[in-house]
Parts: structure tokens; sequence; C-alpha cells
């Protein structure tokens, strides 16, 4: 957003400079951030990507596409580099919430829909991966009928059917939000109402964090199954559906940003919400002696002052963290899927 500036030019806001990293680019429109004029606040624009009959003539809005990159997956869905040049672009919420409201509203929703892609792409690797267990013969035997082979089969269906379990659950929740999404941390509603908003705020969070990062490892498994042709791009959809997986790890926050702005929310809200009762909201239902382990875990590690000091104890810590987080939302994950089992 740096390397872009917004001037007002006779009552209509132009962009000038360039954007590394634009994807979609074959859209209509995209929400971009840019700096105005004058100002360190980033705010945020709706950017049409033709103005009114243009599109058929083909000229853009004012920016130039310089190059698509040449990327490891979510090939589909081209990714550019731009430059612009006077493009119009109008604002959206007030000028100086931009980061605010990115990372609140449209990054967070966009992690939301990470978390649902991970859980579809494990659910098909895991259903091929059964498929051709049940096909494939090797030394005279069904290759689902190796024990080796029935346990990871039995492994990454659990995971799958967690994660898929997980991101509805959250989903649901996600839809009951009252007023939807909201940029930074609120103060201004009831307790109870502004919980229930970082609760959502920070699951997407982990979800990212956990179903990602757990997508590639049942993918990997997956093609490691159908052995020799796991690898094939021309046999199974597992080579592609394995790119783009690293790929949903990485954009809309890799993990350390996302672990690090945890650690900072629930610093930020530790006054009006403590650990304890962050689990307790989130958790219940999980026997009490691990919801206990898992509360002291979180306060201990959200007692250390910040994740940025080069020292043992902070590796240590940031070690510890990443190990709760992702503990934490297995559980969730877990507890989702005893919720859909029982019914
Ligand atoms: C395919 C693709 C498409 C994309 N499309 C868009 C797009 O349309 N629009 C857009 O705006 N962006 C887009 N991005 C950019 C993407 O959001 C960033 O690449 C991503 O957020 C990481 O930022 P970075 O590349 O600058 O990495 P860096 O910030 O340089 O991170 C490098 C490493 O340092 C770690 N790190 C960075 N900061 C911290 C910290 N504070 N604490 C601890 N560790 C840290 C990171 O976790 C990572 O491991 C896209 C990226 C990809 C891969």
């Amino acid at each position: 957003a740096n390397l872009l500036e917004a001037v007002e030019e006779g009552g209509v806001w132009r962009l000038y400079g360039t954007k590394f990293f634009c994807s979609a680019t074959h859209a209509d429109y995209c929400i971009i951030t840019a700096k105005p004029k004058g100002s360190e606040k980033v705010a945020l624009f709706v950017l049409p990507s033709w103005l009114p009959g243009d599109k058929e003539k083909e000229i853009r809005n004012g920016f130039t596409i310089d190059r698509i990159k040449w990327k490891m997956g979510t090939s589909e869905l081209t990714t550019g580099e731009l430059t612009f040049n006077g493009a119009v672009a109008y604002p959206v919420g007030p000028l100086d919430k931009g980061v605010a409201n990115v990372v609140g509203i449209v990054l967070t929703y966009s992690r939301l829909t990470v978390g649902l892609s991970a859980a579809a792409s494990m659910t098909r690797a895991v259903r091929e991966a059964r498929k051709y267990a049940d096909l494939r013969e090797a030394f005279g035997l069904k290759i689902g009928q190796f024990p080796m082979v029935a346990g990871q089969l039995a492994a990454i269906d659990h995971t799958a059917k967690r994660t898929t379990a997980g991101a509805f659950k959250l989903y649901r929740d996600f839809l009951a939000l009252e007023g939807g999404l909201k940029g930074g941390l609120t103060n201004d509603e009831p307790e109870a109402a502004r919980k229930k908003r970082f609760d959502i705020r920070e699951l997407i969070m982990l979800q990212k964090l956990a179903a990602s990062w757990d997508c590639t490892d049942v993918i990997r498994m997956a093609m490691s199954i159908f052995g020799g042709h796991g690898v094939m791009e021309d046999f199974s959809s597992l080579p592609r559906l394995y790119r783009d997986a690293a790929i949903n790890e990485l954009w809309e926050g890799p993990r350390n940003v996302l672990l690090t702005q945890m650690h900072r929310d629930l610093q930020r809200v530790a006054d009006w919400y403590k650990p304890a009762d962050f689990i307790e909201n989130n958790l219940a239902g999980l026997d009490e002696a691990r919801r206990r382990d898992l509360a002291k875990e979180m306060t201990e590690l959200l007692s250390h002052s910040d994740l940025f000091h080069l020292d043992e104890k902070t590796i240590e810590i940031c070690r510890r963290w990443d190990a709760f987080c992702h503990n934490f939302f297995h559980a969730y994950q877990d507890l989702a899927l005893q919720e859909v089992e029982k019914v």
C-alpha cells in the first residue's frame, strides 16, 4: 500500500504507483489499499477495472498489468504486478481506517474461505485415495488391505472430517454474528457481543493457520497412497490440490504473522477477556482437565510481553505458542465433529 498513492483531483480519487501482488486481475472490481497524498494512514478503495463503456474496448481504468506472476498454484486465478497511472477509485469507509477495515473485514472474510477450501480439498484428496486403495493391487492385495495404508487412510479421513466440521461450525457462528464483521477490535458493544465478535475474529485466524497447514499434510499423504501415480499431473487432481494448498497457507497472512497478531490481540483484550474465559467459551464440552491445562498454558504464554525480542526465552515462547494454537484449534474441530456425529 505504501507504494500506491491516492490523490483527490477535482472531487475524484485517482491512484498512482505500483502493486506487486494483485490477484484475480480478471475481476471487474477489486478492493485496494493506498495512502492518501500527505497522509501516513492507509485508506481503502474500491477500484473498477473498467470505466463505463471501456470493457468492450479492453481499455483498463488507468492501470496496466505489467506481468502475470508464474506461481506454484491457484493458477486459474491470475496474480499480476500492476502500475497505476490515475486509476479512478472510490473510498470505502473512513480514510484513516483502511488497515482496520481491510484486516477486520476483507482479510477476515477471505481467511474464512481458506478454511472452507482446506476442508474441501482434504475431503476430495481422501475420497480419491480411498477409491484408489480399493482398486489398485500390489503383491496380490488391494493396497487398502495393507494395515499401513489402512491406518494412513483412517488418519487423513479423520483430519478431513474434523476440518470440515470445524469449518461449518465456524461458518454458522460467523453467519449468526450480529452486525457482521467490523474493522479493528471494537469497544462499543455490550461485553457478550464484544466477546463473540472477538471469538470469531480469532477463530478465523486459528482456522486459517491450522487448516491450511494440515491440508498440505493430508494431500501429501494421499499422494503417497497413490504411489508413483500420486505425482502424475495427468492421472489425478492431487498435484494441483497440493500446489493450491501451499498458496492457501501463505496468502491472506502467513502463519507467523497470524501467530503474532493473535498473541497481541489476546493481550490487548486481557482486561475484559481472560484466557480461561476464552477457552471456556470456545471449547465448551472438552474435558475439564484439558481445558484447565490449555487455560494455564495460554495464560503463561500471554504473560510474555511480546514475540519480538530475539532471545532464548522468546524463541521458546514462540515455539510453544505455535503448538498451543494448533492444539487449541484441533480441540475445537474435534468438538465440532462430535457435534455432527451425535446427530
Ligand atoms: C499467490 C499470491 C497472491 C497474492 N495476492 C495478493 C493480492 O491480491 N493482494 C495483496 O495485497 N496481496 C497479495 N498477496 C501477498 C500476500 O498477502 C503476502 O505475500 C503475504 O501476506 C506475506 O507477505 P510478504 O510476501 O511480504 O512476506 P513477508 O512479510 O516478507 O514474510 C516473510 C516471512 O516473515 C514472517 N514474518 C513477517 N512479519 C512477521 C512478524 N511480524 N512476526 C513474525 N514473522 C513475520 C512471515 O510469516 C514469513 O514467514 C499474494 C500472495 C501470493 C503468494
